[in-house]
């Protein structure tokens, strides 16, 4: 269990990368503006071209051993990390290559990301970046997806946005955070639904051409729509991610709930609550 009252009070991003105005839409509207105006992020944003040493401002070169593409050199990554950690302890700062052979992000990696002071997001771009970047510089590799991406700017964004919706007072709902897909926390009062989707959502009008909301919502009894939602998540996940019950924490009720669904071919939901 995760208490977000641990997370640092403002948080600090150094995102190095080859196109910094990338960034700009994303950071100038919704949840990571607001957490910018509010004071819980600072977002920098650092050209690596600043960082190269010859007149061309050259940030790639050739693989050595031949072969296509090309590969971001070592030494303006280096100056960058250490131009933008200069006066901090050595290894203070988390230095986070953006990879598709990184480490998978999970919402158990947000949580554990949302609680440094700072983080330094290096994007690449190209085949990739020198692998002495990785081996001697970055003190983690994170993956957004089994899946290549041109550059790690996108992947930065996914790191930005989940990572600032943890931050105190962002959301102005920390229940809501609890409540999410992958959540892994316990809502007071609530079962355990660590590591489950999130319960289906449904909003006005009670029936929309002949579509009508589940009748347990309608009711007021608050305890029984709990256990509707607690059900309803438990489904779903059980339905479109079953891998994901794998890290779940059972409860009593979780594992007889569980049990019945496999038993029964027909869903929870058609039952009515
Ligand atoms: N040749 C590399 C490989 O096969 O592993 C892929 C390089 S990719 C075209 C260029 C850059 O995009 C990477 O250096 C990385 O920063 C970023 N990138 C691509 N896919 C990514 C992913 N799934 N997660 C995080 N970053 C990714």
């Amino acid at each position: 269990m995760v208490d977000l009252k641990e997370a640092p009070k403002a948080m600090q991003l150094d995102v190095v990368s080859i196109f910094p105005d990338f960034f700009r839409g994303i950071l100038d509207c919704g949840l990571i503006k607001r957490a910018q105006s509010g004071g819980q992020l600072r977002i920098l944003l650092h050209d690596l071209r600043d960082y190269t040493e010859d007149r061309h401002r050259t940030v790639d070169d050739r693989p050595f051993g031949g072969g296509p593409g090309m590969v971001f050199k070592p030494l303006p990554v280096f100056r960058a990390v250490e131009a933008i950690k200069s006066g901090e302890p050595e290894a203070a700062i988390p230095v986070i290559l953006l990879s598709p052979q990184g480490r998978l992000l999970r919402q158990p990696v947000v949580e554990e990301l949302s609680r440094h002071r700072r983080l330094i997001l290096i994007c690449g771009r190209y085949e990739g970046v020198d692998e002495r970047v990785a081996e001697y510089l970055a003190t983690d590799e994170l993956s957004i997806g089994d899946y290549i991406l041109s550059g790690g700017e996108l992947a930065a964004a996914v790191v930005m946005e989940s990572v600032a919706r943890l931050l105190p007072g962002v959301l102005g709902n920390e229940e809501s955070v609890a409540q999410d897909s992958f959540g892994l926390h316990r809502v007071p009062g609530e079962p355990a639904a660590q590591g489950l989707f999130d319960c289906p959502h449904y909003t006005r009008p009670a029936d929309f051409r002949g579509m009508r909301v589940p009748e347990v919502l309608l009711s007021g009894d608050h305890e029984e729509i709990r256990r509707w939602r607690h059900r309803r998540a438990l489904e779903k996940t059980w339905r479109k991610r079953p891998d994901l019950l794998n890290d779940v924490d059972f409860s009593e009720e979780d594992q007889r709930l569980l049990e019945e669904l496999k038993q029964a071919s027909s869903p929870i939901l058609s039952q009515g609550g």
